[in-house]
C-alpha cells in the first residue's frame, strides 16, 4: 500500500518553494497534481496482469521491453476520474490560459465531442498525430492532452510496472545494456548516479511507467556510443549536483544527477524541474531533449 503522504516530494517542493528556482503557481500545481496522483494509487482497482504479452527474460536482456505501453492495461473509471479531478485543479489556477484549455476539454467532454478512452489508447499506442491533433484545440496551453493522459494513467502504469519488474527477479545490481526503459520501452528523462557501490551505479529513471533500472556509466543511453572523444559533459555554476551528457553521434542529452556531496534525497520528477536552467542552457546547442517531464509537458 502506498502511503499518501510522500513526504521527500513534499519536503523537496517545500525547499524548491523557498528558494523561488521557478514560479510558485507551477510549484503548488505539480505538488497537487502529485497529491492527487498519490490519492488515486489508494483507489486502483487490481487490474488483470496481461501474461500472455510479457516478453521471455532472454528477449527483455536484448532490449526488448518487458511489455509493449500499448499493452499496459488500466481501468477507464479510474482513469476518467483521475482525468476529470486534474482538470479541476487545471480550472482553478490563477494562469487563464490553463483555465481556459481546462474549460474547453471540459466541454468538448460533456458534449461527448472527445472520447476519453480514444484519448488513453492513443497515448499507450504512442499515436502522436492523434494527440497533437486533440492539443491543437488548446494552443494557449501547449500539450495538455498529453499531460492529462499521461497524469490520468500515471496510477495504472506504475503499478502494472512495479508487478512487472518485481517478477523479472532480476538480482538488484542488475546492469541493463540497453538505455530504453527494460520495462515499457521509453527513454529514461533523467539519470543518478547512486552510490553504493565505490564506482557508484547510473540509474535511469522512466517518466512513464516509472521504473529506475541500473545501466552501463560510460555511454550514451541512447545509441550506446562509448567513446569518450565524442560524449560531452557540461555542467552549470549554479547547479553542483548535476551535469548533462551529450552525444555527439546523435545529438541527444540527458541530465545526470548526483546528490554525493550534498547530500540532499532523490526526488527525479523535481530534481529535472529544479536543474532545468541545464535545459536551457543546452537549447544554445545542437544537442536535444530526448523526452518530456513525468507531467507530458
Ligand atoms: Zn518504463
Ligand atoms: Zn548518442
Amino acid at each position: 500500500m502506498t502511503t499518501i503522504i510522500d513526504k521527500d516530494f513534499i519536503n523537496q517542493i517545500t525547499l524548491m518553494q523557498e528558494k523561488e528556482l521557478l514560479p510558485k503557481g507551477l510549484l503548488s500545481f505539480i505538488e497537487e497534481i502529485h497529491i492527487t496522483q498519490l490519492k488515486a494509487i489508494e483507489t486502483l482497482p487490481t487490474i488483470a496482469y496481461p501474461q500472455k504479452d510479457i516478453q521471455t527474460l532472454d528477449k527483455i536482456l536484448q532490449g526488448v521491453p518487458l511489455l509493449a505501453l500499448d499493452k499496459f492495461p488500466y481501468d477507464l473509471e479510474h482513469a476518467t476520474t483521475l482525468f476529470l479531478q486534474l482538470l479541476a485543479i487545471m480550472k482553478k489556477q490563477d494562469d487563464v490560459n490553463m483555465q481556459t484549455a481546462a474549460e474547453n476539454i471540459l466541454s468538448a467532454y460533456e458534449e461527448k465531442k472527445i472520447i476519453l478512452k480514444d484519448i488513453f489508447d492513443a497515448f499507450l499506442r504512442n499515436d502522436e498525430n492523434f494527440l497533437q491533433d486533440m492539443d491543437n484545440n488548446t494552443p494557449e496551453a501547449p500539450r495538455t492532452i498529453h499531460f492529462l493522459a499521461l497524469c490520468a494513467l500515471y496510477p495504472a502504469l506504475q503499478a502494472t510496472a512495479k508487478k512487472a519488474f518485481e517478477t523479472l527477479a532480476l538480482p538488484e545490481d542488475h546492469v541493463f545494456i540497453h538505455g530504453t526503459c527494460p520495462v515499457c520501452g521509453s527513454l529514461p528523462y533523467i539519470n543518478e548516479l547512486r552510490h553504493t557501490s565505490a564506482e557508484g551505479a547510473r540509474i535511469a529513471h522512466c517518466g512513464i511507467c516509472r521504473t529506475d533500472y541500473r545501466i552501463q556509466r560510460l555511454i550514451c543511453i541512447f545509441c550506446n556510443n562509448d567513446d569518450p572523444e565524442t560524449l560531452q559533459n557540461f555542467t552549470h555554476d549554479s547547479l553542483p549536483d548535476y551535469r548533462v551528457q551529450a552525444c555527439d553521434k546523435c545529438n541527444f542529452y540527458i541530465k545526470i544527477m548526483d546528490f554525493k556531496a550534498s547530500g540532499k534525497t532523490s526526488v527525479p520528477p523535481l530534481a529535472d524541474l529544479e536543474s532545468l536552467v541545464l535545459d536551457h542552457a543546452l537549447a544554445d546547442k545542437k544537442y536535444k531533449r530526448a523526452t518530456w517531464s513525468v507531467w507530458g509537458f
